[in-house]
């Protein structure tokens, strides 16, 4: 029998599996063998992941009045890194094999496998490892024609920097209030030393940052409040409060700027593993950018006549570990009959129909009959008007169906002779019947209604 651990490999390879066949994600520049870390998302995975971004952003920025929006640019001056302190540690121990030159990073010998012999990991291998040293995880290139240290740019590691630098302009232009919030959505690089766990640890990944600004005073009390909203966010799209494991970093563990941390890690099928952290980061990121820059970073408070540096409580998560997340939560396999009564398996992603990426394919009973045909396609270019939707013809309606669950599609809709010549309970013309993913249960439905149908099992 299959161990727990090789059932989840098992699982993660099929997830795997499903996302390449099915046009989820495909690995980058694949053609030419591929990139290590770097991930294409194909037409699906693009649906899943701007319907995550989307919901991110709405509930930050248009739920709320307390947080506006940024989209920074990837490449900033040099400057904002080394006064970050990114330039000097923005690193991770690494240490090299003698014998088959691989580089590991120190901190993860355990746990990465050799690339001599995988069964083993890089701790167990008997050759001799270099002492660990500093590798700074940010890509340099240059901008400008001339490749000269003055001319080195880095592609951004976070998207945060250009929240703590624009912070002033924001402020001025949008008169939020303390406390208020900054969210951005953006692509971030870091040249991990061993990308792994598919789309998990990557070179080139999308943040979803939020910088909330506040007095000193509520700094604490605001970390707690945004660890609740985000489990309720995460929750919201389909990931439970049961899967997510809230590890309250201990003091000596730290970042020495920080007074408290959150992180919520979810149970992926190769381990539980980091999705976001929410951190309260103090003055330190706009105090150390005003000693740098020059430049007042301080809130003036009207009522009281003050002016002070704000602090700021931190919810930083990943876009691709999001969609990981839930490709990995929403994956089932059942044992279901097919059309002769014979066994098979149904792969089902159970996705919340508001992130799956198709919300509902139409089908003609059959692709022969032109009117189905015709009232199939003209009840697609209806929906299209306001969802994602999907026509297809090709093949028996009992494997259109599994094609739609395999990628999650809630709601499959048939246009049958009924459709066209009146139910056979009421008579009634133009209803069609709509099959729900889960349950795989029918039920018939007027044409005029599926609209506020599939609107409302969006909310
Ligand atoms: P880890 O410890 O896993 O390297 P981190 O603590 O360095 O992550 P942060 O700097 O806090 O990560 O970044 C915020 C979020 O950005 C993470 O919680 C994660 O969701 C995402 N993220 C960070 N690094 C990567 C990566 N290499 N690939 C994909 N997502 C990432």
């Amino acid at each position: 029998m299959a161990s727990g651990a090789e059932k989840q490999t098992d699982r993660m390879e099929k997830i795997v599996s499903l996302c390449k066949r099915r046009g989820f994600i495909f690995q980058s520049s694949e053609i030419y063998g591929g990139l290590n870390g770097a991930w294409d998302y194909g037409p699906l995975g693009a649906e899943l992941k701007r319907n995550v971004k989307e919901h991110w952003w709405r509930s930050m920025t248009q739920l709320r009045d307390d947080i506006v929006g940024l989209d920074g640019a990837i490449l900033m001056n040099r400057a904002v890194w080394k006064a970050s302190g990114h330039e000097e540690t923005f690193n991770d121990p690494m240490v090299d094999c003698k014998e088959c030159k691989g580089r590991f990073r120190a901190d993860q010998v355990e746990s990465t496998p050799c690339p001599r012999k995988p069964s083993r990991s890089v701790k167990e291998c008997e050759h001799e490892k270099t002492e660990p040293r500093a590798f700074n995880l940010m890509f340099r290139t240059h901008a400008g024609a001339i490749e000269t240290d003055d001319s080195l740019v880095y592609l951004r590691p976070e998207t945060a920097q250009a929240i703590f630098v624009q912070f002033k302009n924001i402020l001025d232009t949008s008169r939020q209030k303390l406390p208020f919030g900054i969210a951005q959505i953006g692509k971030a690089f870091r040249n991990e030393i061993n990308p792994r766990n598919f789309t998990f640890r990557s070179r080139e990944f999308e943040q979803m940052e939020l910088e909330y600004f506040c007095r000193a005073e509520d700094g604490l009390r605001l970390t707690d409040e945004w660890l609740e909203n985000r489990l309720k966010w995460y929750e919201s799209v389909g990931i439970p409060r049961s899967k997510i494991h809230i590890l309250d970093v201990p003091e000596d563990k730290l970042a020495h700027y920080s007074k408290k941390t959150y992180d919520l890690e979810y149970e992926f099928p190769f381990g539980i593993q980091e999705l976001e952290g929410v951190a309260y980061r103090t003055d330190f990121d706009l105090g150390t950018h005003q000693k740098h820059s020059g430049k007042s970073l301080e809130y003036f408070d009207e009522e009281t006549k003050q002016r002070f540096v704000p602090h700021v409580v931190e919810p930083s998560a990943g876009v691709d570990r999001t969609v990981l997340a839930l490709l990995c939560e929403s994956y089932d396999e059942e044992e279901v009959a097919d059309d002769k009564g014979n066994k098979e398996t149904r792969v089902v992603l159970r996705f919340k129909p508001s992130v799956a990426p198709i919300k509902a394919a139409i089908f003609p009973l059959l692709k022969n009959k032109p009117e189905l045909v015709a009232k199939a396609k003209e009840i697609t270019s209806a929906l299209r008007q306001e969802f994602r939707v999907f026509y297809d013809d090709s093949g028996a309606i009992g494997r259109r169906y599994r094609r739609q669950d395999e990628v999650g599609t809630p709601f499959c809709i048939t246009v049958d002779f009924e459709t066209l010549e009146g139910d056979k309970a009421t008579g009634a013309k133009d209803t069609v019947t709509i099959r729900e993913r889960d349950s795989m249960t029918q039920r018939r439905v007027p044409i005029t209604e599926l609209s506020s149908f599939i609107a409302s099992a969006l909310k």
